[in-house]
């Protein structure tokens, strides 16, 4: 277990193995001992034509760190780039085998508090991997000790910032690691005991509810997806109770495996369908930071688990169920099995009072198509809601994007012979599966949805993101709760 610290000035002979320099364009770094070797550095670097100079600098004297030079900034902002620049250090440091990292915030920050937050954010998310299943010759361990440096005597360190970045990069971890794990392993059951355990480490109740209190409940939906696997459906209902009042609600869709059902994949790649409970595993970690920050509003998390496999007992193209809303649907698609078990959580959600519902979805490849990996999908008729969650995700480097949800796009999913349809065809298929959603929300419930299928996972590793699972998520909603009342 790393831990993280954070100073005034810069170290003081030998305290750290590395120092990781942020080098600004917009902000050169002045009067501290590291300017020269890091001038004349970069200016080889540029001189080469190197368009993103980072790298080494050995000093060569054994009571100095070496430096890790980062080049950072150009039009991104500075708490992103710094973020960006501390996941990668502490990424090269682990790969080098150092025990320990320091970090200099860049001068002349606007926000310094955000810059804090943002560099224990990314020290604690750079070097994430999940390696608990293999040996790997030669792995070197995280370093140990992670120390922030305000770089100048002036500045003083904001420890509240430092510890909510450092508890939010453990979450979104904890979430990663549930996303990482092989869907023989994280099984809907799985979900539901680390949910158990999180909670009473951290301080929130969690309920689980199985498949004979869903039939009860009347949960239709997500038990006809649940009918091709011999796993048993779970429904989570995680509180963490903040100073009370009306909660705000997370939903997130946890479908451990996705074959497609009876509308089978390709098989290639689909065991990246393990990844298709990464809402789920968001909406676990939101619920860890939450209990850890202790925030004052009340949340809370929902999570339908299931598998979507095919079986002689699966549900078919063309049957008509009905869930918890009483709705009757056609399935089309088994495939579009996400917002089936969905639209049962949104209905529930909405019996809890709610100030507002987010859920978070690796909802469709359609997603993947509009937006590549660099933005969330948002749907929202709320415009405010869309302005909150589109701030939230610019500070916490998760970006969203919002896609219409006119009321032209809702006869796609006309159904002939239910009341509604689960796939609306090829056109627009991220905003008919929004749509789908919105038809059993409310239109006096403050609702958005948003589609991670972009950015539920990463191919690269690159700035605080680990290759494999992002845990996507968890700060973007930490971010909009800490902008609500
Ligand atoms: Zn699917």
């Amino acid at each position: 277990m790393s831990e993280l610290s954070a100073k005034v000035g810069l170290p003081d002979g030998h305290e750290v193995d590395v120092l990781a320099v942020p080098w600004m364009a917009s902000a050169a770094p002045t009067g501290a001992w590291w300017e020269a070797v890091a001038t004349a550095w970069l200016g080889v670097q540029t001189a080469a034509g190197t368009p993103e100079p980072s790298g080494w600098v050995g000093l060569g004297d054994p009571d100095r760190p070496d430096l890790f030079i980062e080049r950072i900034g150009d039009g991104t902002a500075p708490e992103v780039a710094v973020r960006r620049a501390a996941g990668s250090a502490v990424r090269a440091a682990r790969e080098r085998g150092a025990a320990s990292i320091g970090f200099v915030i860049p001068p002349g920050l606007p926000d310094p508090s955000s810059a804090f937050q943002a560099a224990a954010e990314g020290l604690g998310l750079g070097d994430w991997r999940y390696d608990n299943l293999r040996d790997v010759p030669g792995l070197t361990e995280p370093p140990g000790l992670r120390v922030i440096y305000t770089g100048s005597p002036d500045v003083e360190v904001d420890h509240a910032a430092v510890d909510r970045g450092w508890i939010l990069a453990a979450a979104q971890n904890v979430a990663r690691e549930l996303i990482a794990l092989p869907g023989n392993v994280a099984t809907p059951r799985y979900l539901a005991d680390a949910a158990t355990r999180l909670g009473s480490e951290h301080g929130f109740e969690v309920q689980v509810w199985g498949e004979s209190k869903l039939r009860e409940e009347g949960f239709g939906a997500l038990l006809a997806v649940a009918r091709g696997s011999v796993e048993e459906p779970q429904f989570l209902i995680l509180d963490h109770k903040g100073a009370g009042g009306d909660p705000h609600v997370i939903v997130g869709k946890g479908v451990t495996f996705d074959a497609g059902g009876i509308s089978i994949k390709p098989a290639a790649g689909m065991e990246d369908m393990k990844y298709d409970m990464s809402g789920a595993a968001a909406v676990i970690g939101i619920m860890v930071a939450a209990a850890a920050l202790d925030i004052p509003q009340r949340v809370i998390g929902l999570v339908p688990a299931t598998e979507n496999l095919p079986s002689g007992a699966a549900v078919k193209p063309g049957d008509v169920i009905r869930g918890l809303s009483g709705k009757s649907i056609e399935v089309i698609n088994t495939d579009a099995e996400g917002r089936l078990i969905l639209s049962d959580a949104l209905t529930f959600a909405q019996r809890l009072s709610p100030q507002a519902i987010v859920d978070m979805a690796t909802l469709t490849g359609a997603c993947v198509i509009a937006l590549g990996h660099h933005a969330l999908a948002l749907m929202t008729p709320d415009d405010e809601l869309s302005e909150e969650l589109t701030a939230a995700g610019q500070a916490a480097d998760e970006r969203v994007w919002r896609l219409p949800i006119w009321p032209e796009y809702r006869k796609q999913i006309d159904s002939e012979i239910a009341d509604i349809k689960n796939t609306g065809g090829r056109p627009a298929g991220t905003i008919t599966a929004g749509w789908f959603l919105r038809d059993f929300v409310d239109d006096a419930v403050p609702w958005a949805h948003l589609d991670i299928a972009g950015t539920a996972w990463s191919d690269e590793a690159r700035g605080w993101k680990s290759k494999g699972a992002v845990g996507i998520g968890v700060r973007l909603v930490h971010e909009w709760l800490r902008s609500r009342p």
